[in-house]
């Protein structure tokens, strides 16, 4: 990463210094440094401001050196980070492809940051070049997310590398769904290609939403930014437990992924053959997208019968699509009953 791609204010910054930083190696015989309460232990004490367990954890599943990861109050903490630390409001702009994940947007407009979407072509796939010819000198950020919500494909591993090798700015690559594809994830390159973020989170294979537990990948410089401009505690105890007890069974999580895998492949060729079904569109994810004669009718419906999906009409490319989360096999069976009794 080069520095100057920073704002000159978080390069200058002087992070809080928490207490428990301040010293090291001795043997603790009393802990009067944070003014915590001595009682109602382990609540009573703030958590590893850098929750080096976890990360020595995750290092281990994830096959990422433990430097080369920060974690965040769920993904969306490490996307308004990605401003915080690289955009200058009402000076820089970043470029996304389009549709994808809404909170890039969301972040870039509360941060003044212009966003600049690249519109998906008919394949929901894009070029290199199509991104970089929207580039100028004050973009910082390209927002690519693979799988892509809501289209639920991966997007063209070539054109994210040329991406990568010809952009000077960051390339922030979402990998939420990486656990439901097939293809191999970028993210053990984040470590050696200094230009590349790479997000991952507990909410969607994992089973963890709750929790609000996000990782990003990066080398070592963009990690010291991130935890520079981070609130000090940003990871509570609570979630630093769930977490680590989660990830010592990783065969749960890959027994999960299986099974919804297996349901989506018959909840989508069930949609196929729904009369109210135009089109189901090909995923790496736990989710597709369908576009239906009315999915504004469908949608409604659906809603009348306690069964709620998305309705992507509105969004670009998307029109009459609803995206259908792959649920438990009670609650997919409940959404084909409904659907089959529309009319
Ligand atoms: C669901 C999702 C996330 C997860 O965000 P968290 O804040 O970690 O829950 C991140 N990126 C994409 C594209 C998603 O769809």
């Amino acid at each position: 990463m080069d520095m100057s791609l920073v704002r000159p204010n978080i390069a200058r910054l002087t992070p809080y210094s928490c207490a428990r930083n301040e010293y090291s190696g001795t043997k603790v015989n009393a802990l009067l440094d944070a003014n915590e309460n001595p009682y109602n232990r382990p609540f009573n004490r703030y958590p590893d401001p850098l929750q080096r367990e976890l990360k020595a954890r995750i290092a281990e599943v994830k096959g990422v050196p433990a430097q080369n990861i920060f974690l965040g109050n769920g993904s969306d903490e490490a996307i308004d980070l990605c401003y915080r630390v690289f955009c200058q409001p009402g000076i820089d702009n970043v470029v996304a492809i389009e549709p994808t994940y809404g909170m890039y947007k969301v972040c870039a407009d509360i941060n003044g940051v212009d966003y600049r979407p690249v519109l998906l072509d008919d394949h929901f796939q894009i070029s290199a070049g199509r991104l970089l010819e929207r580039c100028d000198a004050h973009t910082k950020l390209i927002w690519i997310c693979s799988p892509n919500n809501p289209t639920g494909n991966n997007i063209n591993r070539e054109e994210i590398v040329k991406v990568l090798d010809n952009f000077h700015g960051m390339v922030v690559v979402d990998e939420a769904y990486s656990d439901f594809s097939s293809k191999v994830p970028l993210r053990q390159e984040a470590a050696g290609r200094g230009n590349l973020i790479v997000l991952n989170t507990m909410s969607k294979a994992w089973g963890c939403a709750a929790i609000r537990l996000g990782m990003a990948f990066a080398e070592e410089p963009v990690i010291e930014l991130f935890n520079k401009v981070k609130y000090p505690y940003n990871i509570n105890l609570l979630t630093q437990q769930k977490a680590l007890e989660m990830l010592a069974d990783p065969f749960e999580m890959d027994k999960w992924v299986r099974t919804i895998l297996l349901e989506r492949g018959r909840l989508m060729q069930a949609f196929a053959d729904l009369p109210q079904c135009e089109r189901v569109f090909p995923t790496d994810a736990n989710f597709f997208l369908a576009r239906m004669k009315d999915a504004q009718a469908s949608y409604d419906y659906l809603i009348g019968k306690g069964v709620i999906v998305r309705n992507r009409t509105r969004v670009s490319l998307c029109h009459n699509c609803l995206r259908i989360t792959v649920g438990s096999k009670g609650e997919n069976a409940t959404l084909l009953a409904a659907l089959r009794q529309q009319r």
